[in-house]
């Protein structure tokens, strides 16, 4: 990393190294969690400890209602996948692994500033009983915070349940399981400083266990497989030290509208690392091979597979076009972020623009 500029925490945060320094310790030893022995009793403390660091950060209702898994996307599939056939609303703008997970599942739309709007929401859950409503607590492409809480006394007002996959939320803004009444909440390690690969499922007390994986007994039976106590000890150590960085939206949004930058979202209450935005003319490829050059990561909101970019679903969303959704380019910033690596990247970025428009 050294000389090189990230600024995109939002697809992978650099590991924590006071996650990394006691992994590579775990690492080095035997620990399966479920052996009766010392080995295993000592994995099985480092479990412990890492579920109660994890409940504390989210406000679980107990330590026991967190369940560790392999993600984001293995929690996301776990929930939806239990509702299959099922009455399930989500929002247009949820991650990926939401939308494939329920193929069937009626879609909430958002308004032109990517927020779920309430009013068609109370319109869907009017028409049919609903089982399940999943929206993310923060888009991670614009920032966008989403209204949980109102969102939460509709899904109880009908007598349906709530998802909601906080992985861009967690080390952004306060997250409290319980007060939002949250009855299955999705995390994910990576994005906090934690290792990939890891994550947690925590469940409310609706008394519903989603399960996806079967095997041996792991997790109280509701997740097979060995856990990963090296990767579960660096999640939770991350996830003790996920207070709220220092913010340098401002800063790069004056910057950037001062070059004529649309910023999405910008009128609504957005988390403060994030920036989405696009620079009339400007495809967001030509400028993250440009910044990359530079040694500067930043981000497209768009996925790519198979060497084909495709337009964001969530601008597309949002109302924009697919020239404009093709446009949209993302800074997101996190712990380690300094605001030397945010006036290098306003200078390389100002300069290139120069070039680029003359
Ligand atoms: N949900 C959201 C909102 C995300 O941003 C991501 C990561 N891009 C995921 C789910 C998937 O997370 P993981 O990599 O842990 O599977």
């Amino acid at each position: 990393m050294k000389n090189k500029i990230y600024l995109d925490y939002n697809a992978t945060a650099p590991l924590r190294p006071e996650s990394a320094k006691a992994m590579v310790e775990i690492m080095k030893k035997p620990l399966n969690a479920s052996a009766v022995h010392s080995f295993g009793r000592q994995g099985r403390m480092l479990v412990e400890k890492a579920r109660i660091q994890i409940a504390t950060t989210i406000n679980a209702p107990t330590p026991g209602q967190v369940i560790f898994n392999s993600g984001a996307t293995e929690s996301n599939n776990t929930i939806l996948k239990h509702f299959t056939g099922e009455r399930i609303l989500v929002s247009t703008i949820e991650h990926i692994s939401v939308l494939s997970a329920a193929p069937n599942a009626k879609h909430i739309p958002v308004t032109k500033d990517g927020i779920v709007d309430l009013n068609a929401l109370e319109t869907l859950l009017k028409q049919k009983p609903t089982a399940l409503i999943s929206v993310m607590m923060v888009n991670s492409e614009t920032g966008v915070i989403q209204p949980v809480k109102e969102i939460s006394t509709l899904t109880k007002n009908h007598g349906a349940l709530l998802h909601c996959d906080t992985t861009q939320a967690i080390g952004r803004i306060p997250v409290d399981m319980q007060d939002l009444g949250i009855d299955f909440l999705t995390f994910s390690s990576h994005k906090i400083g934690g290792p990939q690969g890891v994550g947690a499922l925590a469940l409310g007390l609706c008394g519903i266990t989603p399960t996806l994986l079967h095997g041996g007994g792991q997790e109280k039976s509701a997740r097979a497989g060995t856990e990963n106590v090296a990767g579960i000890t660096g999640f939770g150590i991350a996830a003790e030290l996920a207070t709220i960085p220092q913010s340098h939206q401002e800063k790069l949004e004056t910057f950037l509208k001062s070059k004529g930058a649309i910023i999405y979202g910008e009128n609504a209450p957005r988390v403060p690392n994030t920036t989405f935005f696009s620079i009339p003319n400007l495809k967001a490829e030509t400028a993250l091979m440009a910044m990359d050059l530079e040694d500067i990561a930043i981000s497209n909101g768009s996925a790519c597979s198979s060497g084909t970019v495709k337009p964001s679903h969530v601008l597309k969303a949002m109302g924009t076009s697919d020239d404009q959704a093709l446009s949209g380019l993302r800074i997101s910033t996190g712990y380690a972020t300094t605001q030397i690596e945010i006036d290098t990247f306003i200078e390389k970025f100002d300069k290139f623009l120069e070039r680029i428009q003359k």
